[in-house]
């Protein structure tokens, strides 16, 4: 599940379980902490769905009532199968479920969603870029680039290589390791121009690549500034009008809702300054 904060507004994106790992006996699913969000429900204007898989949509039902039955918006089958759920647990009279399409673009209070069709491997899979007040976020999740998927829909190359025109200003997707890279118009030429720089936190449900690997690749990249993997964690992003200050944060142990949290490393990239500096 990941949280889209804008001024008074809320979006969630996903709303899924994680299965419990080999020493957790007893237990079925593991569940989001929705502590935060359970404060302030009536911020929260939709969860917004790309499919259908148990680690995207499973917490729905255990959840839906916590965060105030928020509207659930979803392509056909996404919500066929979240019906299904809603229906076992019998919330469906309670619920809100919208279809749309990809290509279909809709808006949610001031935010102006675009779902575009990515291949996985469950049909009707989505990514979302989503215009907000502050600048567009793009929102992808499970996808590969598969040129014969089975149900014959491969990812929209051409709309994400539109994306890349409109100045997209977070990319979320499913990353694990904990990475900062000035990307540059040669990428085998440190000095050439940079022209974005990436951060990118740890997965909290997977775990990383054995760190000997991430440094060795790490080496071979001068344009990578950070490479860690030991730790699970996320990114926080500061967005002010001439600055962005990225926050690299690692969680001690996933599996406890008292974990230690710390931050790992911080950098700040400036108006008119391109690339990340250490701060
Ligand atoms: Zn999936």
């Amino acid at each position: 599940m990941w949280v889209l904060e804008c001024g008074d507004e809320i979006l969630l994106l996903d709303c899924g379980v994680m299965f419990p790992e080999a020493e957790m006996l007893g237990v079925d699913l593991v569940l989001p902490d929705v502590t935060y969000l359970r404060e302030q429900k009536e911020k929260i204007k939709a969860i917004l769905l790309t499919h259908g898989h148990e680690d995207h949509i499973g917490a729905i039902p255990h959840l839906l009532a916590d965060l105030g039955f928020p509207p659930i918006h979803g392509t056909p089958l996404t919500i066929g199968m979240v019906t299904g759920k809603l229906k076992e647990h019998r919330l469906l009279d309670r619920a809100t479920l919208v279809r749309f399409q990809a290509g279909q673009k809709f808006t949610v209070g001031s935010f102006t969603v675009e779902p575009f069709h990515v291949a996985h491997s469950i049909p009707d899979t989505v990514g979302f870029a989503i215009t907000t007040p502050a600048g567009l976020v793009i929102y992808l999740t499970d996808w590969k680039f598969d040129h014969t998927p089975v149900d014959g829909q491969p990812t929209d190359t051409t709309f994400i290589a539109e994306l890349g025109r409109r100045n997209p200003l977070v990319l979320g997707g499913d990353v694990h390791t904990h990475y900062v890279c000035d990307l540059k118009s040669d990428w085998s030429d440190p000095a050439s121009k940079t022209v974005a720089t990436e951060f990118c936190g740890t997965s909290i449900t997977s775990q990383s690549l054995p760190q000997a690997q991430i440094d060795a690749g790490v080496r071979e990249n001068p344009n990578v500034l950070l490479g860690d993997g030991t730790k699970r964690g996320y990114v926080v992003l500061d967005l002010e009008r001439d600055r962005c200050t990225a926050r690299l944060r690692s969680v001690d142990d996933v599996k406890r809702a008292d974990t230690g949290v710390s931050t790992r490393a911080s950098f700040v990239v400036e108006d008119g300054r391109p690339g990340a500096q250490r701060a």
